[in-house]
């Protein structure tokens, strides 16, 4: 798998993560009324299941493939923004992009 299918793969299960905290968060505001406490819980669920998306890095130069300069974006680059490797390519980086 390319780093690019994992960081994809990543992305969607990010957005099902979202979906179902949403979700809940709406059902327990039906339920018991308005909660802080589920609120702060459901961000602190997104950040925990949002950690790993720090480890999808170019395989060539280490580079965050969510991040677009200082942005983070939703969807992980195809081609590295810094060595302008194809992350969704041939496994072996390029040793002369180094
Ligand atoms: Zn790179």
């Amino acid at each position: 798998m390319t780093p690019y299918a994992r960081a994809a793969r990543h992305a969607r299960w990010m957005l099902a993560v979202l979906a179902l905290t949403i979700l809940s968060v709406a059902v327990a505001e039906m339920f018991v009324g308005h909660s802080n406490l589920v609120f702060a819980a459901a961000i602190i669920a997104l950040i925990f299941a949002n950690a790993r998306m720090l480890t999808h890095n170019c395989p060539n130069c280490g580079k965050n493939l969510f991040f677009r300069g200082a942005l983070v974006v939703f969807w992980p680059n195809r081609i590295c923004g810094r060595c302008g490797h194809d992350c969704d390519g041939p496994e072996r980086p390029n040793p002369q992009n180094r």
